[in-house]
Order: structure tokens, then sequence, then C-alpha cells
């Protein structure tokens, strides 16, 4: 099944940790953009393989950047232009900061079948939203997820984040229960890191914070996962926690390496074993530009691992012999993985131990690069 990923760029606020393809703009330059994007979704649409591909949609994600940082004109004019597939598919996701949110902006929504709303949290306290440059209160978010709920819009997921510069384990916690308190169907719980060129890669140089250690952040972690599924979240994937029936099917499209198509600036696309990255210059991308790699067959199983083995459930063996018509032990060296206690098989899966799952990074650097061994 397919996904279709649309980015919008612009934000009214640079948060401190942020790496993300995103600017703040003039209202002239959301209006040019908003005519290239639109012209580039119209241009596909008219293309004979897109129209046959596009049938297999699943999923569309209008992400950023801030979506609801556009006015209700541009919004409207964006959903007009990607109306057959938001009917068609089964989940269609907005990202949006709970500040900009309006009621009419959720009417909108609705017109148009966008029933997941993906709001930017990170945090509740007010001084760890000030650190990180967020612009939004505790209060902001109570009021945003009442409004969605008054206009029939539950299928919420939450951004929340653990790691943040001077942020403790009693932080974590407080947080916590306030997420749990709003019941929202689906949490997502990201460690920050470091990016270069971000503002607070600057700071951290400048010794003006300090962060907490790694062994902090495992406590953070563990203890979301614990609180979590004590309240019957499912852990699906290293960062997401959903009730039942909640999982995300846009993200799980991309862990299941599915295809997707991205449009707008600075977004991916994964089809017909290319990828396909558009650049971040607003410049570069109204005059067409857009990298396309080839991905070898030794690349496609790389990335089948790495980003299945995501999934707490881990990666089907049944499902990469019926991609590759290889097992995954004849392509790669898993010996030393399984006897470390980081891998094992259960039921036909090959998955990351559940209790080594903050160690995933050590899993994946044995699918980077290498050859495929030899039969
Ligand atoms: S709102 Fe989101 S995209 Fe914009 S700066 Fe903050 S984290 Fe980045």
């Amino acid at each position: 099944m397919n996904g279709i990923y649309v980015h919008i760029p612009f934000c009214n606020s640079i948060c401190s940790y942020c790496d993300f393809p995103k600017q703040i703009a003039k209202e002239e330059t959301k209006e040019i953009y908003m005519d290239k994007l639109i012209q580039e979704i119209t241009e596909m649409k008219e293309q004979d393989w897109f129209k046959d591909w596009s049938k297999k949609t699943q999923s569309v994600y209008i992400g950023g950047g801030t979506p609801n940082a556009l006015s209700l004109l541009q919004l409207e004019r964006l959903f007009q232009a990607l109306e057959p597939f938001l009917k068609q598919a089964k989940e269609n996701t907005i990202e949006i900061n709970p500040e900009l949110l309006t009621a009419s902006q959720v009417h909108l929504f609705k017109k148009y079948h966008i029933e997941r709303i993906s709001m930017g949290v990170q945090t509740f306290q007010a001084s760890l939203l000030k650190e990180i440059r967020r612009k939004h209160t505790e209060q902001m978010v109570i009021e945003a997820v009442s409004l969605l709920r008054k206009e029939g819009i539950s299928n919420i997921n939450m951004d929340m984040m653990y790691g943040i510069p001077h942020q403790t384990l009693k932080d974590v916690k407080a947080d916590v229960k306030k997420v749990l308190k709003l019941r929202v169907p689906h949490i997502s719980y990201y460690s920050l890191i470091v990016e270069e060129n971000t503002i607070l890669a600057y700071q951290l140089k400048q010794n003006q914070i300090h962060i907490p250690d790694d062994d902090s952040v495992v406590d953070m972690a563990q203890y979301v996962t614990k609180r979590l599924k004590k309240k019957k979240y499912t852990h699906y994937e290293i960062s997401n926690y959903s009730k039942a029936g909640f999982e995300s099917i846009h993200n799980l499209g991309y862990w299941n390496c599915e295809e997707y198509i991205g449009f707008g600036a600075g977004a991916c696309g994964y089809h017909h074993q290319k990828r396909f990255t558009h650049p971040l210059s607003l410049k570069k991308y109204y005059a067409k530009e857009v990298e396309i790699e080839p991905i070898s067959l030794r690349e496609s199983k790389q990335e089948f691992m790495m980003l299945g083995l995501r999934k707490l459930s881990g990666i089907s063996i049944k499902s990469y012999y019926h991609r590759f018509q290889t097992y995954p032990k004849d392509d790669f060296d898993l010996v030393s993985l399984f006897k470390n206690g980081l891998l094992e098989e259960k039921n036909g899966f090959i998955r990351i131990k559940r209790d080594k799952i903050w160690l995933g990074n050590l899993v994946f650097e044995a699918f980077v690069g290498g050859d495929e061994v030899e039969g």
C-alpha cells in the first residue's frame, strides 16, 4: 500500500532543537510556495503511472514545519488538490501546533476527511517549553484537545520529548501524568537529539545549557514505557505507543518499506526502487530540481532490516523472503547479535529483545555497509 507526504516548510517561530526543513516566511513567500506545491501535485495527478500508483493510497500525511501556520484559504486550496486521495485513504493526518489551532481550521479538516491530528507538545512544563522556545502553554494544549473533540476529532497523537535541557525524571513523571489525563489514543515519545546547526547545538557549545546524560535519558525512556504500558498503550515502535487500533498507518508504511511520494520542498519519496529528495531551498524546489538515487538490492535489504526492527514486533521472515527470495540470515551475519542477546526469533519474526530496545543503535550498526554474506 502507498503513502503520500506533503511538506509545509513554514513556522511562526523556531524551536531550539529543530533541524527539520522550515523557515519563518512572509505571506507572499507562502503564497508562491502554495502555488508551486499545488502545481506539483496537479502535474503528478496527470501522469499515467501515478494514476495507477495512487489507486493504492492508504495514507496522506501533511507535515512540516507547521501546516496550521497557513491561512484557511491556503489550507483549503491544498486540501482541494489532495481531495481524491483524502477521500480514498484509510488515514489522513495533519501536524499542528496547539497555539495556532482554531475552530475554522478544525471544520476544514473535517470537511476534507482529515481526522487524525498530530500535535507538537514536547512537554507541559512552562520553564522547559521556554528553554526549547516552544510558544504554547499547557492550557493551550488542553483547549486544543477539547476543541478537536468538540468537533468530533478524537484520533489525536501527541508528540512528547525527553532529554530536554535541564529536564529531570521528576519533570518527565509530571508530563506523563498530564498526557495520560488527556486520554489521547497515540503518543510519540522522542529522545531529544542535538543536531548540527541548531540553536541548541550553539547553546551547548557555549556552555549556556546542559542536557541530561545518557543514563538519565534511559531512565526517562524506561519510565515512560512502563507507565504507558500500564495504561494499556502498546509500545509498537521504539518511540511510539498507541491504544489498540490507533497505530499510525502512515508511519508503519515507512517502517515496512512501503512506497510513498513526497510533495514539497525538503520532502522525500521512495518508489520504483529509487529515492527522490526535493531540495530544501525554495528556489531550487521551484526550479524542479530533484535528487534521484537508485536503491541497490543490498540497500533495500538493509533498509528493510533497519526500519523493520524499529517495530517491537520486528521483521517477518516470510515477508523478507517474499520480497527478496532470500532469508535475513543468508544476507547478514546475525550470529553475534543473537549470541549477545540483542536479537531473538519468535513465531517467524526477528526482533530486538524487549529489554534491549534502547540499544537499537548497536543492532542497526550491523546492517550498515558491508557486502552480502556469500552462500
Ligand atoms: S514547530 Fe516543529 S518544525 Fe517548527 S521549528 Fe518547532 S519543531 Fe521545528
